[in-house]
């Protein structure tokens, strides 16, 4: 099973390349990517840099512009060009179809991913995809194993991705939150409060449920797991030692073993992760 993370700097890069993450993606501030609570790079060079280093390493590297509008997109294929010229990319992460056609066309030769976000559910809208020339989907994060059985097997060579940390996703629709609009980010895994004040949480999968998914997915055939660009390093740097620590645990357990003990970890872990998260807090408010 191979690794992509999204990185938001340098210091997020050199980190992952030493834990071994065979793809990199990243987004720029000045793109639209839909993006809550992760970073994307604000410097161009810090990028041009990290992409350098990427493909030294042998290490695939994919830039994220999930939509342009058309003001836009002239000046964003522009860029991309040049950009592609000073550093190679391997390909694009994209959501919107109009920009799917127009990098085909304008920058050929590339891998297309569709994005997550373009909700690709079943065969027919794959072919349509793949007829446009994308080589990979990446797994809408709504989808269950069963429903995503003939996107993974599909007979047109397009590869499946998946995030692994589908369990923290947007439940609305991701970067298109409604939700966002109360306090300017999405709260969707938040607990509410009815008029009686019992807290109550909005519908989403258990951790038994999600590692089931997870334990399906892989055995169905998705060989390429994704880690989301997050609000900050020390996440990112938990989250892919938990990965690491799941892949080994799917080559080496059957489904109930599995989701036991990946349930376990993820609850110890977590709690670890929120306790530094407090001690950083403390100390930057000193
Ligand atoms: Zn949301």
């Amino acid at each position: 099973m191979k690794i992509q993370v999204g990185i938001g700097n340098k210091k997020e890069f050199d980190y992952f390349l030493k834990e071994g993450a065979d793809e990199f993606y990243a987004g720029l501030s000045f793109l639209p990517s839909h993006l809550y609570g992760g970073e994307n790079f604000k410097n161009i060079d810090e990028l041009i840099e990290v992409i350098k280093t990427a493909r030294a390493n042998n290490k695939k590297f994919y830039l994220v512009i999930n939509e342009v509008s058309d003001e836009d997109i002239k000046k964003t294929i522009d860029g991309l060009r040049t950009l592609d010229k000073k550093v190679k990319l391997d390909g694009f992460i994209v959501r919107d179809i109009g920009l799917i056609r127009e990098l085909h066309k304008s920058i050929p030769d590339k891998e297309l991913i569709l994005s997550s976000l373009a909700l690709c559910f079943n065969e027919r809208a794959l072919e349509f995809y793949s007829n446009m020339g994308v080589n990979r989907i990446c797994l809408a994060e709504h989808i269950t194993p069963s429903e995503a059985k003939t996107l993974i097997n599909n007979k047109f060579n397009v590869n499946i991705e998946m995030f692994v940390t589908a369990i923290e996703f947007c439940l609305v629709f991701n970067g298109f939150c409604y939700l966002k609009q109360f306090n300017g980010r999405c709260i969707c895994r938040d607990g509410f409060k009815k008029n009686n004040l019992e807290i109550f949480s909005l519908p989403r999968f258990s951790l038994k449920e999600h590692f089931q998914n997870l334990y399906d997915f892989y055995n169905t055939g998705v060989k390429i797991i994704k880690i989301g660009r997050g609000p900050n390093n020390i996440y990112a740097r938990f989250i892919i030692q938990e990965i690491k620590y799941l892949i080994k645990l799917l080559k080496e357990n059957n489904g109930d073993e599995f989701v036991k003990k990946a349930v376990d970890f993820h609850i110890k872990y977590r709690t670890k992760l929120f306790e530094k998260l407090k001690e950083i807090k403390k100390w930057k408010k000193r």
